[in-house]
């Protein structure tokens, strides 16, 4: 099967419809995405800033670039005239970031809260007193160029699945507490979790997006 024909089964068969699909084409070749493209996808992520720029300027317009990996503050300026969604804010500091170079470009750039929910130390994240730190602040208020669009986190990389399962709850768990304290009426509605190998515990627990790469596109080869 080509990767076009991968993702339409995906759509189909996998993803339900108020579920959206990020196919993660981090490595692999702009003909490839070209060919996941012909499906009539649009929407891809990449998880280096270098890659999803060089990308972006090498691929049709309408597709809607999500940065799924971690961000360093000074490579923000980069991405910021054109991403879709930031799914890795792990830092306070990395909001305001972002917030000043969406107000350099006139835009308000849409964000995901990344929460450490995994047991291995490795994963980037937030934790909920962090998290509640800087939304209950003036500064959080005063930012205007970005949207905080929901959360994002990866599980522990484990054959437990009892243990990815619960930390999917968690992130659903930190959702709502944040929803009903800070972001009631707004935009704060998505769930970023879910990748080639947890994706059908994370729908059974609550994602709105799931992040799939090897499933779609092959395994990935770092060594090219
Ligand atoms: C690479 C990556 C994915 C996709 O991983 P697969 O296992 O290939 O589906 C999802 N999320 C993040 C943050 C990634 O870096």
């Amino acid at each position: 099967m080509s990767v076009s024909d991968n993702i339409k089964y995906f759509l189909t068969n996998e993803i339900p419809s108020n579920v959206k699909l990020i196919a993660v084409s981090k490595t692999k070749s702009v003909e490839t995405i070209l060919e996941a493209y012909q499906s009539g996808h649009r929407i891809f992520g990449e998880n280096k800033v270098q890659e999803l720029v060089d990308k972006y300027h090498a691929l049709p317009k309408d597709i809607e670039w999500h940065m799924i990996g971690h961000v360093q503050s000074n490579k923000v300026k980069y991405i910021a005239p054109f991403v879709s969604l930031i799914h890795g804010v792990d830092s306070f500091k990395l909001l305001q970031v972002i917030n000043k170079e969406g107000e350099k470009k006139k835009r308000k750039i849409n964000c995901l809260l990344q929460f450490h929910i995994a047991k291995e130390e490795t994963k980037f994240g937030l934790d909920l007193v962090e998290a509640n730190e800087f939304l209950s602040s003036e500064e959080f208020e005063n930012l205007k160029n970005v949207c905080i669009c929901g959360v994002m986190g990866m599980a522990t990389y484990t054959e437990d699945l009892d243990l990815i399962r619960s930390e999917f709850k968690e992130l659903v768990y930190i959702f709502n507490q944040l929803k009903n304290t800070y972001l009631p009426n707004s935009d704060f509605t998505e769930i970023s979790m879910g990748m080639s190998g947890d994706y059908k515990i994370a729908i059974e627990e609550g994602a709105t997006m799931v992040r799939i790469g090897s499933l779609l596109f092959g395994a990935r080869n770092y060594i090219q």
